[in-house]
């Protein structure tokens, strides 16, 4: 059902989005520590997960600079991004290839914060909530840090070592001779 709305709700609404989804990431990262076998992986995740606490934290801080309650809106979005990493960690066995899906998944997790955030500061630079953009900014450049880190990883060593691990299809069948006759 449509009902009307000011930017004032939707920016709530954006915030509530958020809090849910922080809140479901708490309980993934420990999960996902616990796939990784590479130790800086490991490392990166748990390090991460002290940051999501205190991104719980400054988001229970922008319902107290608003006035509202601190109260969460299930976002289906991250519910959906943990199911993921979550099948894809129970289909595959534990190593290298699984730890490159991993980080994968959990990029996928970081975009999704990084534009959720994105968003909510430029509505709350508009509205004025000078508090809620500094806090706001300050999480962002965490999501943004914790994505790099999870590029590094892949790109300096994880992928690579993905590849010797498992192999690829790919490279069996370009190094294979040729079984095709002209003409097909
Ligand atoms: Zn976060
Ligand atoms: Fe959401
Ligand atoms: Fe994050």
């Amino acid at each position: 059902m449509t009902k009307s709305m000011t930017m004032d709700q939707l920016f709530l609404d954006e915030v509530r989005d958020l809090y849910d989804a922080e809140k479901q990431l708490t309980k993934a990262l420990p999960k996902m520590a616990k796939a990784a076998s590479s130790e800086a992986l490991r490392t990166v995740f748990e390090a991460h997960l002290g940051q999501t606490q205190e991104h719980v934290t400054r988001l229970e801080q922008i319902f107290d600079s608003l006035g509202e309650k601190g109260a969460g809106k299930k976002c289906a979005a991250m519910q959906g991004l943990i199911k993921e990493g979550d099948q894809l960690v129970s289909e595959m066995h534990q190593g290298a290839l699984r730890d490159a899906g991993l980080i994968a998944a959990a990029q996928k997790v970081e975009h999704y914060e990084i534009s959720g955030y994105g968003s909510a500061r430029t509505h709350a630079q508009m509205l004025g909530h000078s508090e809620a953009v500094s806090l706001l900014d300050e999480t962002l450049g965490e999501e943004k840090e914790a994505d790099r880190k999870l590029n590094d990883l892949a790109e300096g060593t994880i992928n690579d070592e993905a590849m010797e691990e498992s192999g690829s299809d790919m490279k069996v069948r370009r190094a294979g001779p040729r079984t095709r006759t002209a003409g097909h």
